[in-house]
């Protein structure tokens, strides 16, 4: 009797072992597939949606740096007077990005109010081809850019409403 309990424990064992190391080689299986998620990093940068925004600042504005990505390494900051940029780390699963981009319903804050996306970029080009700073030759560019961004009519006419009030600034200042 006491043989086989012997036995009968050794066996047991023995299966505690074998199970266990099969329920191992199971768990090795996604830890393998998610290895493969490599982490994104980078560096944001935001900066306020404004007239007054300087224009160096509104063209790095929403670029992410890091080595993952176009921009490499990170701008020299401030980019000068009245530069209020800000760099902000960002990681993403690599694996998120491609299925979820990021902040594809998020809405962005300027002195027009939380804008979705389309009025924001719309907005932005529009900023940058009335600014005073720009080129004449990028005008052209920017207010082709913000064409091909649909956006309401009425909210086409509050932005001209906006820069029409700039542009008598910038004019009666001069
Ligand atoms: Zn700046």
């Amino acid at each position: 009797m006491e043989i086989f309990s012997l036995r009968f424990l050794g066996i047991l064992l023995l299966a505690i072992v074998i199970l266990r190391f099969m329920a191992r080689r199971k768990k090795k299986g996604p830890s393998i597939v998610r290895a493969k998620q490599i982490p994104i990093r980078g560096q944001k940068l935001t900066t306020p949606i404004a007239p007054d925004t300087p224009l160096d600042c509104l063209l790095d504005e929403g670029k992410i740096f890091g080595e993952d990505f176009k921009d490499k390494s990170l701008p020299e900051l401030p980019h000068g007077e009245n530069c209020q940029c800000e760099l902000t780390g960002v990681i993403r699963q690599s694996h998120d990005w491609f299925n979820n981009p990021p902040e594809k319903d998020e809405k962005i804050t300027t002195d027009l109010g939380r804008l979705e996306r389309n009025e924001y970029r719309y907005y932005k080009y529009m900023l940058i081809a009335h600014h005073q700073d720009s080129e004449d030759a990028d005008r052209q560019t920017y207010v082709d850019l913000a064409e091909n961004v649909s956006v309401a009519e009425d909210f086409k006419e509050r932005v001209a409403n906006k820069l029409s009030v700039i542009n008598k600034e910038i004019s009666s200042s001069m």
